[in-house]
């Protein structure tokens, strides 16, 4: 029987350290931190992404400013609200929620974003301030990993952990971060060949890949953590992450449930970024 890793739990305790330190930054500089949330489109996904990043920065007393279009807007009306938002001093942390549809160069919009300001750390200056080692502010997701393996003290040095998944919101920055906990990381993705026998080596396993259920029993080493970011709709409506639930959690030590896993440490993780970006621009 694996321990079952609750990102809810992890989520709270972080949200309820960030409403401490939002309400004395409020009450000793009379500070209060804004985030501008961008969405453009009505797709239903991205609705509920953005409704509960904002509803966690009520909770934690930080002011979420909504820029919603519809799906339509041009590339260059939205970096112009981007360069408007850089140079807002009342505005602390900006969010472009992603995909942006209509045919916008997304990397050409989360490029423009002020790197001060980028709390997803989605910017090549931030993504290249993590690989030198030196990180400001990291993505939501794999900051969420980290918080929820340090909260029940799942050991990662020298030990080897496998990411499944490359991209440059997941897969690319968690490997970074393993990687500098002292972990011997691998990367796995679709090219991998023989995935099975590449995952039955890890003592951490990290599924970011978007493909219900690819993990199974076959895949995970006796004893593995496991850790499953991925969130897929089944056809009956369900939730499914990336890996088989039922077939892995008898054979792991530890493993993330989904939904409550590594969802809502990613927004508490933001909300958490927003924090620093705020304190760092008013320099306390
Ligand atoms: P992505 O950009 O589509 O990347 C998927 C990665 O998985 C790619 O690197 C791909 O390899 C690899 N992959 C695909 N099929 C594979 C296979 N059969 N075997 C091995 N590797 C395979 O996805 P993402 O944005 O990282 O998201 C991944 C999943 O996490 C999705 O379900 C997404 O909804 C979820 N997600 C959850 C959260 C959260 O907060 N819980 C946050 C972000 C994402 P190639 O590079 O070779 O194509």
């Amino acid at each position: 029987m694996a321990t079952i890793l609750d990102g809810r739990a992890v989520a709270a305790k972080i949200r309820a350290e960030v409403k401490a330190e939002a309400a004395e930054l409020r009450a000793r500089h009379g500070v209060k931190p804004t985030l501008a949330v961008v969405l453009v489109g009505g797709d239903p996904a991205s609705q509920v992404y953005v409704r509960n990043k904002r509803q966690a920065c009520q909770e934690v007393g930080i002011e979420a400013r909504d820029h919603v279009f519809p799906e339509g807007l041009t590339e260059a009306a939205l970096l112009s609200l981007v360069r408007e938002l850089n140079d807002a001093p009342d505005v602390h942390g900006i969010l472009v929620q992603l995909p942006i549809p209509g045919g916008i160069d997304e990397a050409r919009v989360l490029d423009a974003v002020d790197p001060a300001k980028d709390v997803d750390g989605f910017h090549p200056e931030n993504l290249g301030r993590l690989l030198a080692g030196k990180p400001t502010v990291v993505p939501g997701t794999p900051a969420g990993i980290m918080a929820i393996l340090d909260h029940y003290g799942i050991a990662l040095r020298g030990r080897l952990a496998t990411v499944v998944g490359r991209s440059r919101i997941v897969g690319k920055p968690v490997a970074q971060l393993l990687l500098a906990r002292d972990a011997t990381v691998t990367m796995a993705h679709s090219k991998t060949p023989d995935l099975a026998a590449v995952t039955r080596q890890a003592d951490v396993l990290v599924v970011a890949t978007g493909h219900a259920r690819l993990i199974g029993a076959a895949h995970v080493k006796p004893g593995a953590a496991v850790i499953d970011v991925g969130v897929n709709r089944l056809p009956d409506g369900k939730l499914a992450g990336d890996v088989d639930f039922a077939a892995v959690e008898p054979i792991a030590s530890a493993i993330t449930p989904v939904p409550g896993g590594v969802g809502p440490t990613t927004v508490a993780m933001l909300v958490r970024s927003t924090l620093a970006a705020c304190r760092r621009q008013v320099g306390v």
